[in-house]
């Protein structure tokens, strides 16, 4: 049987560390602060952003949150992350996604200060990252970089097989993992004979958000799986999570594998609070603590 590899504990390490750097910053008088913004009541985001804000707390960071009507304006949300930028106690802002269809997602994330997009989803951190410039780094991919390491230690050669392209997760993910020397390919859904790629692969990052759809059957023995997916379904007439890949087979030929849920989602936030810290360091010129 695989190894369960415990993100929720190693989630819970690293906000621990996260704690003791944001103690230090207070000796010297500095608090990090996260603003957070959501438009409408999209019941995940409304229990994403409340998520967020506690653990904001809990590190000792200073936690804003900004509630917008389901109808706010683009140009209202565009002043909102105006303010926040020249905000001097504010060093990190998250406008948290999907938004209403009247605002463009694009234009509100370039419009965060690059320095504060602690999401890391603003175009010059994302040419920064696939450019090997120090940048913040979208936290799930980073996230899962981070498990990765302390489970394998150095990825050097492996063949990784990251199954999804979006913006906020296969791509960062393919450039984090090229970064740590694997060879990678990134599967999408024109993508032919999945099957025959993921069971080529030492490691397999699964974002897509379809149901079990990697199945155990393709994974290549003592493999190493992060199930990144978190879908919503009906299984024995009860609600369940589970992850893109068909867990109970999958375990008995991986060599370890990110249980759903439990596994990647605590890291999603711990290293947003990690991006957070990131950012408040540089601003005041204070050397980074290294976590990874
Ligand atoms: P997304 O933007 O919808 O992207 C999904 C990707 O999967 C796309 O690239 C799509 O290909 C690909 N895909 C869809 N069906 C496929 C198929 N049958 N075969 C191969 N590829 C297929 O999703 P996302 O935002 O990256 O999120 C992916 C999953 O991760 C979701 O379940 C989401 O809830 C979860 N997630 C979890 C966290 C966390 O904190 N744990 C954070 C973010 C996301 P095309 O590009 O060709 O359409």
């Amino acid at each position: 049987m695989a190894k369960l590899i415990n993100g929720k504990e190693f989630a819970d390490g690293l906000c621990k560390r996260i704690t003791i750097e944001v103690k230090k910053l207070k000796d010297q008088n500095i608090v990090p602060g996260l603003a957070v913004a959501r438009v409408g009541e999209d019941p995940a985001s409304t229990v994403y952003v409340n998520m967020k804000a506690k653990k904001t707390e809990e590190v000792g960071m200073h936690s804003v949150t900004k509630i917008l009507e389901k109808n706010t304006s683009q140009e209202e949300l565009l002043k909102i992350v105006e303010e926040l930028n020249n905000d001097d106690s504010i060093n990190g802002i998250l406008v948290q996604l999907p938004l209403p269809k009247q605002i463009n997602e694009d234009s509100v994330i370039n419009s965060i200060n690059p320095d504060k997009d602690v999401d890391g989803f603003h175009a010059i951190n994302t040419g920064k990252l696939w450019s090997n410039i120090d940048s913040l780094v979208p936290c799930t991919p980073l996230g899962c970089k981070m498990l990765l390491l302390d489970e394998l230690k150095d990825l050097t050669g492996k063949k990784a097989i990251i199954v999804g392209r979006s913006n906020i997760v296969g791509k960062p993910m393919a450039s984090l993992l090229i970064g740590e020397n694997c060879t990678v390919t990134v599967a999408h859904s024109k993508t032919q004979n999945l099957e025959e790629e993921v069971k080529k692969s030492d490691i397999v990052i699964a974002a897509v958000g379809v149901p079990e759809m990697i199945k155990g059957s393709w994974i290549k023995p003592g493999a190493t799986i992060i199930d990144v997916g978190i879908n919503r379904i009906e299984k024995d007439g009860k609600n369940k999570l589970v992850g893109d890949v068909e867990f109970q087979e999958a375990e008995k030929i991986a060599g370890a594998i990110t249980p759903v849920p439990g596994g990647v989602g605590p890291m999603t936030i711990a290293c947003l609070l990690h991006n957070t810290l990131i950012a408040t360091c540089r601003k005041n010129g204070i050397e980074i603590p290294k976590f990874i």
